[in-house]
């Protein structure tokens, strides 16, 4: 009887192949093909079988490289030949991936799915700067958001809220003083912290502290990076609140 075939959704984590999951890293043991996203680290892609076949297949910052319709098309054809595929996307595959939209597909078609969630990389940021996103004395609240669509800054920025809240901005694609006027505009203070994290777990990974009112000046990080606002990156700057000291690199 010919083999079933699958495919796996997993989130290969923010780029250190030490944060991937157990059961990621068994489904790559296994898979005869994996299909990554761009975002997905080498060191990552190293611990798939020797016998897989690894293809790309993804975007960055909205520069589509595959259609997402060929992608859907690809895992269809390649499950229904009876083949497991691992379908790596950086990060958790259910935030800001494309993994709905494949759910949908596969589903269509009758394919067997099974998600495997990541370290998103809002998780890894915080680690990274020492940043607790919720904290009972600054915020109780916290909301994701990706600023890209079509390579503008279109998010709707919510209002600061009552018991404070942490917003994480995926995909900052804009520059930054853009995305720190659309805080503005929404109510929050120039004052309030920020932080800039990029490649967050890799070794190159870099942290830049600023306020609302400074972040326009600071050095723009290479993607990807992730921009963490609210009170929550103060209690990590402690006293050492002007700019000549938000701007350290650690
Ligand atoms: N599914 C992913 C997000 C994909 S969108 C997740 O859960 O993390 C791509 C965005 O993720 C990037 O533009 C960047 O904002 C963020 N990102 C991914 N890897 C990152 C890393 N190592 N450090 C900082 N930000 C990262």
């Amino acid at each position: 009887m010919k083999k079933r075939g699958k495919v796996y959704l997993v989130g290969a984590g923010p780029g250190d192949p030490e944060l991937l999951t157990l059961r990621a890293l068994r489904v790559l043991e296994n898979a005869d093909v994996v299909l990554h996203d761009a975002l997905v680290s080498p060191e990552v892609l190293a611990l798939s079988s020797p016998a897989a076949a690894v293809e790309a297949a993804g975007k960055r910052c909205g520069k589509e490289q595959t259609p997402q319709e060929v992608i859907h098309a690809r895992m269809i054809e390649l499950a229904r030949a009876g083949l497991t595929v691992a379908r790596l996307q950086g990060g958790d595959p259910l935030l800001f991936g494309r993994a709905g939209e494949e759910i949908s597909a596969l589903e269509s078609a009758g394919v067997d799915w099974e998600v495997v969630p990541g370290v998103t990389s809002a998780s890894a940021a915080a680690a990274a700067a020492g940043i607790p996103l919720t904290d009972r004395r600054a915020a109780g609240q916290l909301i994701l958001l990706t600023g890209h669509r079509a390579g503008k800054f279109a998010a709707e920025i919510p209002a600061p809220q009552a018991g404070g809240a942490t917003v994480t901005v995926y995909m900052p694609c804009a520059p930054y003083e853009e995305i720190a006027e659309k805080f503005r505009v929404a109510g929050w203070q120039g004052e309030t912290p920020c932080a800039i994290v990029s490649g967050a777990s890799t070794p190159w990974q870099k942290v830049v502290h600023a306020t609302l009112a400074t972040m326009g000046k600071c050095e723009r990080l290479p993607a990807p990076a992730l921009l963490i606002v609210g009170e929550v990156v103060g209690l990590r700057m402690g006293a050492r609140n002007d700019m000549a000291t938000l701007a350290q690199v650690i």
